[in-house]
């Protein structure tokens, strides 16, 4: 994030090794997958294939119908197994099934998307990849898919700074805030360490129809774990809160001067950053792509702290995501964007 330059916090990263500390300013500066690396690891189609193969059976083939082992490598990268003679493509059942692009389009696509602090929108991806918008759009789905269902189960805890926001709509003759017409409502949480505040965690997102507890409620209960301590404005839809969590209702000085409370410090910097994100990239987002977007903001965000590993684990989920049915696709298609 821009604030992170400018502070020298350090920030605590929950890992398989126990807790890291990370000085933001490393965050801003690591070292990402560059394009050279890129086109030394996954520039050629064998090794995309390899790196499928290697991300969907990490310790070796194993049927999808009997699961033996015993297999051998046929023709365009097919696997027979050698006791029911089922044949299995690595691509089958991922999110590059029956693609007909070769997969260093899908690897350099995904590499784009990931690598940048900001998202690609449709049409640079055509210019960067050579291929025709549609064919750009559709893959930016398909990869936006696979981090919205990473993202599906992500829980926060400890601190959470919560606030709503919106886009679309009136910018500026229509009704401003909660309850204007044509504008897309969503609710934002961030989670810092409840010891220091100034360092932040993660992000979690999501669409509603309206801000109401009704719709939030059930997001909250299987997003923040009950217990920790969440921050939102005195909005009554909040209220529900106070059954399971410490609930810390801020009075709010409503207008711009609600960006300037301090206990939202985070949650206001998030969204500063991701309607810039939407300004510069999409220049506007139809509702019914708003979460796939913000899967995506979130997505990137989450895994900041390292980015060379981010391209390797995408990969992991694509080959575990299945195919994005060709009717959803097509719903989407007739809303699209940029
Ligand atoms: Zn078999």
């Amino acid at each position: 994030m821009d604030r992170d330059c400018r502070t020298s916090c350090s920030i605590l990263v929950s890992g398989g090794e126990g807790i890291l500390r990370v000085a933001s300013y490393d965050i801003q500066f690591q070292k990402g997958l560059s394009l050279r690396e890129f086109n030394g690891t996954y520039g050629s189609e064998d090794q995309c294939a390899e790196a499928i193969c290697k991300a969907r059976w990490p310790d070796g083939f194993v049927c999808p119908e009997c699961g033996s082992t015993r297999h051998c490598r046929l023709g365009r990268g097919l696997f027979q197994c050698q006791d029911c003679r089922h044949q299995t493509s690595p691509t089958a059942g991922t999110i590059f099934q029956d693609t007909k692009l070769p997969l260093t389009v899908w690897f350099l696509a995904m590499h784009l998307l990931t690598q940048g602090k900001h998202s690609v929108s449709a049409l640079e991806l055509k210019r960067q990849l050579g291929v025709c918008y549609d064919t750009a759009w559709s893959m930016k789905q398909k990869i936006l898919q696979v981090m919205t269902e990473r993202e599906e189960g992500r829980v926060l805890s400890g601190r959470v700074e919560v606030d709503d926001a919106y886009v679309g709509g009136e910018q500026h003759e229509g009704k401003r805030g909660r309850g204007a017409a044509g504008k897309t409502p969503f609710v934002v949480a961030v989670e810092t360490d409840p010891e220091v505040p100034e360092r932040v965690l993660y992000l979690k997102m999501k669409t509603l129809e309206h801000v109401s507890s009704e719709e939030l409620e059930p997001w909250f209960r299987k997003s923040i774990i009950e217990g920790s301590l969440v921050l939102t404005d005195g909005w009554k839809a909040y209220n529900f809160l106070e059954d399971g969590w410490e609930h810390d209702a801020q009075k709010s000085p409503g207008g711009w001067k609600s960006a300037k409370v301090a206990a939202f410090r985070w949650v206001n910097t998030v969204l500063g950053n991701l309607k810039c994100n939407i300004k510069g990239v999409t220049r506007w987002v139809g509702r019914a792509h708003l979460d796939r977007y913000l899967a995506e903001f979130q997505y990137r965000f989450n895994r900041r702290f390292d980015m060379k590993s981010i391209l390797p684990r995408l990969l992991t989920t694509a080959v575990r995501t299945p195919a994005m049915p060709q009717a959803l696709l097509k719903l989407a298609w007739m809303d699209k964007t940029a």
